[in-house]
C-alpha cells in the first residue's frame, strides 16, 4: 500500500489580513472627528530602514492617518534627538511616535524609548507598556507579536488552554508574544537558545511561534500534526533567497495551518502599527 501524500496545512495569508487590518484601521478613522497623526524618526542612512518608513508612510495615507518622517543625521546627538521627542510629546496633533531603530552608535536606544509619552509610544517599547501587558493588561503592545495575534485569530486558531510555545525571548519579539498569548489564557512556553531539547519541547505544543533569526531551524518532525505554525523569523540566504526559522516545506506537511515567508507575518507589522496609531488616538482624544 503506497503512503497517502501529506496533508497540506492551510496557509495564513498575510497580505490578505493586513489589507482585512488596514480596512479595518480607515473605517474607525473614518468615524473620528479629527485625523490621527503618526510621526517617523530616522537617524541616519540606514538604507533597509529608509525603505521601510516610506512604506510606513504610504501605508498610513491609505488609511486616513496624516504621517510625517523626521529625518535627523547620523551624527545628530541623544540630547538633540531628546528635544525632536519633547516636542512631538507636547504637539496635541500627533498620536503615534516612532523612532525607527537600529539608531547609530551614541544614542542610547533605551533612553529614547522611555522619553516618548507612554500614551503616544506606537511600538509598545516603553516600560510602562511592557508592565501593563506583563500584567496581564494590555494596551499599546508591539506590532510584530500583536500581527501574529491578528494572523491566529483570522486562522480560527483556538487559544484559550491551548499549548503554545513562543521560541525566542527578545523584547521586541519573543517576551511580548508570550504576554500576548498569556493573555489570551493560552499555556505558553517560552523558549530561547538555553532551551534544552528545542524538539522536543515543540512537539508538545498545538502553536508555534518562531522568532529566533535561525533560518530553517525549525523541522517537520519538530511539529505535533496539525499545529499551527507562525513563522517570524526573516533570513536572508547565502543565494539571495529569504526564509524563515521553520523548514517551510516539511511543516506545512505535518502542520493544520502556517504562516509562509515572505508574506506571513511581515505585513501584518505596519497593519499592527496603523493599528495602535488609531488605539493610541481614542485613548488620549475619545472617538469624537
Ligand atoms: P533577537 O533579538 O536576535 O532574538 C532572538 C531570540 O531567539 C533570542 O531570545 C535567542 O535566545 C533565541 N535564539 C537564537 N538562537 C536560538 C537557538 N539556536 N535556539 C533557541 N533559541 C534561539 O531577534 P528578534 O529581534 O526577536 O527577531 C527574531 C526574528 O524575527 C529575526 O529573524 C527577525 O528578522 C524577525 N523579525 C521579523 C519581524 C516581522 O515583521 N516579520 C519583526 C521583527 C523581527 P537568547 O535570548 O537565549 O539569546
Amino acid at each position: 500500500m503506497s503512503t497517502p501524500p501529506p496533508v497540506a496545512a492551510r496557509i495564513i495569508d498575510g497580505k490578505a489580513v493586513a489589507a482585512e487590518v488596514r480596512a479595518a484601521v480607515a473605517a474607525r478613522v473614518a468615524a473620528l472627528p479629527y485625523r490621527p497623526g503618526l510621526v517617523v524618526i530616522l537617524v541616519g542612512e540606514d538604507k533597509a530602514s529608509a525603505v521601510y518608513v516610506r512604506s510606513k508612510d504610504r501605508a498610513a495615507n491609505e488609511a486616513g492617518i496624516g504621517a510625517a518622517t523626521i529625518r535627523l543625521p547620523a551624527d545628530t546627538t541623544e540630547p538633540a534627538l531628546l528635544v525632536q521627542i519633547a516636542r512631538l510629546n507636547a504637539d496635541a496633533a500627533v498620536d503615534g511616535i516612532l523612532v525607527q531603530m537600529p539608531l547609530p552608535p551614541g544614542i542610547r536606544a533605551r533612553a529614547v524609548i522611555e522619553a516618548i509619552d507612554p500614551d503616544k509610544d506606537v511600538d509598545g517599547f516603553h516600560p510602562l507598556n511592557v508592565g501593563r501587558l506583563t500584567n496581564g493588561q494590555p494596551r499599546l503592545v508591539p506590532c510584530t507579536p500583536l500581527g501574529v495575534m491578528r494572523l491566529l485569530a483570522w486562522a480560527g486558531i483556538p487559544l484559550a488552554g491551548a499549548r503554545a510555545i513562543v521560541l525566542g525571548r527578545s523584547p521586541i519579539v519573543g517576551r511580548p508574544m508570550a504576554s500576548l498569548l498569556l493573555a489570551a489564557d493560552a499555556t505558553v512556553t517560552i523558549a530561547h537558545s538555553r532551551t534544552r531539547d528545542l524538539a522536543a519541547e515543540c512537539r508538545r505544543a498545538e502553536i508555534v511561534v518562531a522568532a529566533m533569526g535561525r533560518a530553517e531551524m525549525v523541522r517537520g518532525n519538530w511539529i505535533a500534526p496539525g499545529a499551527a505554525v507562525i513563522d517570524v523569523g526573516i533570513n536572508r540566504l547565502d543565494d539571495g533567497r529569504l526564509v524563515g526559522d521553520v523548514a517551510y516545506a516539511e511543516a506545512a506537511a505535518v502542520a493544520g495551518a502556517i504562516t509562509p515567508v515572505p508574506g506571513g507575518v511581515g505585513p501584518m507589522t505596519i497593519a499592527c502599527l496603523l493599528e495602535n496609531t488609531v488605539t493610541a488616538a481614542e485613548w488620549r482624544r475619545g472617538r469624537g
